[in-house]
């Protein structure tokens, strides 16, 4: 804790950057909150701990950040996936950005409660693979049971009408907040297809129709693009298990174009790139 507020110190004092773009206390000891430091008095209040789960590249695209010069952020390495995905996509600029990459042993899922979050099982950026600044000594925890993949598994193998059933009972519990757009990095469209009314693409009511055109549109946006941060799923009130099509659609992407979201900085993105050699075999 006290390199990140020595090194936050220094990088505001010296003007290396306009503001960090961490965590502090939240109302207990067992919460952590997005917080801006600004001053050098600011970063004495920046915390790190295993309930920092927030993805806090969400705010590198919001207007009162975007190309207003360097923005530090403090980074566990599935959120430095999500900025090298913005980076790619060319949403965020390089140099903009001062990434402070936190060694990190895990998250904890709830509030306050001692469970890690399914993403961190079987985390392989524990170390960020992408960072200014490597703060906090490696941390090494056994890998557990993949809750996720035993699920995905479990779905792959149903038949269509059984996948069908599964997803319309999930679908139907959508009250279509948008909460899961709004916690997700990569979704920051300006208008959202959600919002567009001419002509309306997905019905606005929480309707079983729209809420799976809403779910199935927003799958395949992130198709190529989601890093699997879970923050969608841990947003959304009514606790749909969108993590599930998330990672099924990367798997996807890494089975049929060897590509995983977020880890290789100078690549081209999936969707924004064409090759002659390209498969066609899969449309139909
Ligand atoms: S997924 Fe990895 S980097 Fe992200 S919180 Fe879990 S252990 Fe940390
Ligand atoms: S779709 Fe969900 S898991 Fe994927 S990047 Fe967005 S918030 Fe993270
Ligand atoms: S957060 Fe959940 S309930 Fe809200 S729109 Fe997204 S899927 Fe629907």
């Amino acid at each position: 804790m006290n390199e990140l507020r020595q090194l936050a110190k220094e990088l505001l004092g010296n003007g290396t950057v306009k503001v960090i773009i961490g965590y502090s206390e939240g109302t207990t000891p067992e919460r952590a909150k997005p917080f801006i430091a600004r001053t050098e008095e600011d970063a004495g209040k920046l915390i790190f701990n295993k309930y920092c789960v927030n993805n806090l590249a969400v705010y590198l695209t919001r207007k009162e950040f975007k190309r207003k010069g360097t923005i530090g952020i403090v980074a566990k390495g599935c959120d430095v996936k999500a900025i090298v995905q913005l980076i790619q996509e060319n949403q965020v600029i390089k140099d903009d950005v001062y990434i402070i990459g936190m060694n990190c042993g895990g998250v904890v899922s709830g509030f306050g409660v001692d469970d890690t979050a399914v993403k961190c099982n079987n985390c392989k950026v524990k170390t960020p693979h992408l960072y200014h600044t490597l703060l906090g000594a490696p941390v090494e925890t056994p890998a557990k049971d993949d809750g996720h993949l035993k699920l995905i598994q479990k779905l792959d193998a149903m038949t269509a009408e059984e996948k069908w059933s599964f997803w319309e009972a999930e679908f139907e519990k959508c009250v279509k907040c948008y909460a899961c757009r709004q916690a997700c990095p990569l979704c920051y469209c300006e208008k959202c297809i959600a919002d567009k009314s001419m002509p309306r693409w997905i019905e606005s009511s929480a309707h079983t129709r729209g809420n799976f055109a809403w779910n199935i549109i927003r799958a395949f946006h992130l198709s190529g693009r989601c890093v699997g941060c879970g923050e969608c799923e841990r947003a959304c009130p009514a606790e749909i298990p969108l993590s599930l099509i998330n990672r099924k659609m990367g798997m996807v992407a890494k089975k049929e174009f060897d590509y995983s979201a977020g880890m290789a900085l100078d690549a081209p993105t999936l969707v924004g790139n064409y090759d002659t050699a390209d498969r066609e075999d899969f449309i139909k």
